[in-house]
């Protein structure tokens, strides 16, 4: 497992590719998935507001893209000062892809850094496991026959 100070440097790098025009507040993120592959993401706005998408959905989708599903660790960096918190709906979809005792490191740019566990962010979450359908999740669809 890579050090958190580690999951930080990439974090930054995304970072630093944030497109925050109109709220100036750039965010970076870094999963490492259960494989111990990282993906990044940046926080992406848009005129239409309601278009925005967070660093940590962009890292998931990424991650998901990818061919992976489970997250074992995620740093989220912002400006500062200050660590700033997942938003709800961020904390949710991390929810889906990790286990209640999965590390969420949050960072600033000032050498802030404060570590919470997915249970801590979202207590009493609702998630795969609630639903009756689990059987069906997290499984990689079946390749077409060779024939
Ligand atoms: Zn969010």
């Amino acid at each position: 497992m890579q050090s958190p100070d580690t999951l930080y440097q990439h974090a930054v790098a995304a970072y630093h590719h944030a497109y925050a025009p109109y709220s100036n507040f750039s965010v970076g993120a870094c999963i490492e998935t259960s494989r111990g592959t990282l993906f990044t993401g940046c926080n992406v706005e848009n005129a239409s507001y309601g278009l925005t998408i967070c660093a940590e959905a962009t890292a998931i989708t990424s991650m998901v893209a990818a061919g992976e599903q489970t997250i074992q660790q995620i740093a989220i960096v912002v400006t500062g000062p200050g660590v700033s918190s997942p938003c709800g709906a961020c904390r949710q979809r991390i929810f889906e892809f990790a286990t209640i005792d999965t590390s969420v490191h949050l960072f600033d740019l000032h050498g802030a850094h404060k570590t919470y566990t997915v249970g801590e962010l979202l207590p009493a979450g609702f998630g795969p496991r609630d639903l009756t359908i689990q059987h069906n999740l997290r499984k990689t669809p079946a390749k077409p026959d060779a024939t």
